[in-house]
């Protein structure tokens, strides 16, 4: 890209430039969801739409965009930019747990729901993330894992189908 730019597009090269100082200038993490924001509290946090018994815990603000995408959820998020991994030295004061606390225990919240990834960083933050908040007296969930809409049990990985068939439900 970088080549590119410099050989065929150099206004492009300029916009481009001046967009990433004014992004690194102006975005900031919101006081509430910790996601990146150009004001102190962003535009998810202070709509009066959404629904603020419920806080969805999830790793990267990419993440938000496709819960929102999805359009299945009405709650409010918190972003903790990164999961656990102490090889890494990512512990619970880089993942910003102390905020995470305090914001679900503002009241209002009763459910969190655990949306990290389905990997072992993230897996290991939703369960330590949700002993920790169960201990503050709130209903803590997790969501599902299982087969893509569409698939075909033939086509699907072991891990998956081991884990659709552990998490069944009634019907
Ligand atoms: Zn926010």
């Amino acid at each position: 890209m970088a080549y590119h730019l410099l050989q065929r597009d150099k206004p492009g090269a300029q916009r481009l430039a001046e967009s990433l100082r004014l992004a690194l200038e102006r975005v900031r993490h919101c006081e509430k969801c910790n996601s990146y924001a150009e004001e102190a509290v962003c535009i998810l946090c202070r709509s009066e739409r959404r629904d603020a018994t419920l806080l969805c815990v999830v790793e990267t603000p990419a993440d938000v965009l496709m819960m929102e995408q999805a359009q299945c959820y009405q709650g409010l998020y918190f972003v903790l930019m990164g999961a656990l991994s102490p090889l890494d030295g990512i512990g619970p004061r880089e993942i910003h747990l102390d905020r995470l606390l305090r914001r679900a225990t503002d009241g209002l919240v009763r459910e969190v729901i655990l949306a990290t990834n389905f990997t072992v960083e993230g897996e290991a933050t939703a369960h330590y993330v949700g002993e920790l908040l169960r201990a503050k007296g709130l209903a803590v969930s997790r969501i599902a894992r299982g087969l893509p809409v569409g698939g075909e049990l033939e086509h699907v990985d072991s891990g998956t189908l081991a884990q659709a068939v552990l998490e069944r439900r009634e019907v």
